[in-house]
């Protein structure tokens, strides 16, 4: 066989198995994919609607009106709708469920947020088309993300085939800056993720052919030491010891001796105040201190920040830290407190699953096989909180840049095709 002819003969096989694994179209996505082709347009300008509308964290209002016009809108198409309110000393506005309910395949579990991260203060506040992008504050961050939630469900529920499925649909209104306490404002979708099988987070996506499937977890820690105040004169001494800044400086540069290699394992010191007094406010992140060149200080305190893979590195990451705080030099102490922020969502075989399925609906549409997104590109968000109870993946909104900045925009080529991929997994997984 010539050369040229075995080559082609091998890219035909190629193609062959390409397609095989590329489950095709049935006629009933064909038919999902022709309603969100119908109502694209509609999803742009309601999304133009819901973006001109201010819904900063703070906001309580705004956040609310907002909730209010996609609480309208999943009543339309037969999910039953419930405000939950947070109480008034936590200052947020509360979040928006819908559900439908049944019980074909997997029950889902949507998550997107309400909130931005504009406040009515902030200059950024109108949508404005450019031909195919839109700027516009929260336009991919991510009212648009909930607009494919909706607009997904919207075409299976037009083709009769969000019939009998269970899903919970979540829009949180202060993801930007979480209500505390989180017990409170998490408990919600925490229950609903207990009453679930599949997370799917529709936070910006980062290309079509990648998926979160991880996120880091993130928490905080307070190192608090001391030293015996005296004379400079005596430091090094038996009876004076090292000094409370001697002290923490061994300690920090144990932390990075130790832990500073470890993969998906970060850790900051981000302020230190030290000398004879020193004061930390944690609330205004800020602190003073006074000390003299020629006395032994005696208190230093340092707050750091602690992202994780997974909570076991997170409390493997604690122990190391805490062995290495109780050593102390002479004539000194030490004693560190942690807290937990946001959970890590990890790597687990169920989301891998998720992944594939969404892999499978990707080649379908012709867009590629689906990888994991590095783990370490992303930060902490709301799937975390219920990676401990569901499988789940992460990514699944709009594609555009400048989130948090008022340089903002959103792909408007790629909506579409973003929402017919949703609903095109969420018919797969209900199935
Ligand atoms: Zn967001």
């Amino acid at each position: 066989m010539k050369p040229l002819k075995l080559i082609s003969l091998i890219a035909v096989l190629v193609l062959f198995s390409a397609a095989l694994n590329a489950q095709k179209l049935t006629k009933k996505e064909k038919k999902i994919l022709s309603h969100v082709e119908k109502n694209n347009k509609a999803a742009i300008t309601f999304l133009e609607e819901v973006v001109n509308i201010n819904s900063g964290t703070m906001n309580a209002k705004g956040v609310r009106i907002v909730g209010d016009i996609f609480d309208a809108e999943f009543k339309k198409i037969g999910l039953q709708t419930d405000w939950k309110s947070m109480p008034a000393e936590m200052k947020r506005a509360g979040h928006l469920f819908a559900e439908h309910t049944g019980n074909k395949g997997k029950r889902l579990l949507l998550i997107g947020h309400l909130d931005t991260v504009f406040e009515e203060d902030s200059p950024f506040q109108k949508y404005e088309n450019q031909d195919t992008i839109a700027l516009g504050p929260g336009a991919a961050d991510m009212k648009g993300g909930n607009i494919i939630i909706l607009y997904a469900l919207k075409a299976l529920y037009e083709t009769g085939l969000l019939k009998d499925t269970q899903i919970i649909v979540a829009l949180h209104g202060d993801e930007e800056e979480t209500g505390k306490p989180l017990t409170i404002s998490r408990k919600n979708i925490i229950d609903a993720a207990k009453r679930s099988d599949i997370a799917l987070g529709f936070e910006g996506s980062t290309g079509f052919t990648e998926a979160t499937i991880a996120r880091r977890g993130s928490s905080g820690w307070e190192l608090e030491v001391t030293g015996k105040r005296a004379h400079s004169a005596g430091i090094f001494s038996e009876n004076d010891g090292a000094g409370a800044i001697f002290e923490t400086s061994r300690i920090l540069h144990e932390f990075y001796n130790e832990l500073s290699n470890t993969k998906y394992l970060t850790f900051n010191p981000g302020i230190i105040v030290g000398g004879t007094f020193a004061e930390y406010k944690k609330d205004e992140a800020s602190g003073t201190a006074f000390g003299k060149t020629n006395v032994i200080p005696q208190t230093v305190k340092v707050a750091g920040g602690l992202r994780f893979i997974s909570e076991k590195q997170k409390e493997d990451a604690r122990n190391t830290m805490k062995t290495i705080v109780e050593k102390h030099l002479p004539k000194t102490g030490a004693t560190i407190k942690f807290w937990d922020s946001y959970p890590a969502m990890a790597p687990t075989e169920g989301n891998k699953k998720v992944m594939a399925v969404l892999s499978g609906v990707s080649q379908s549409l012709g867009d590629g096989k689906v990888i994991a997104y590095d783990p370490m590109k992303r930060g902490a968000a709301d799937i975390s909180f219920v990676a401990a109870y569901t499988d789940g993946i992460d990514g699944l909104g709009t594609m555009g840049e400048g989130a948090h900045t008022p340089e903002e925009w959103i792909d408007l080529r790629t909506f579409e095709m973003l929402t017919k991929r949703a609903a095109l997994l969420i018919y797969r997984l209900t199935r």
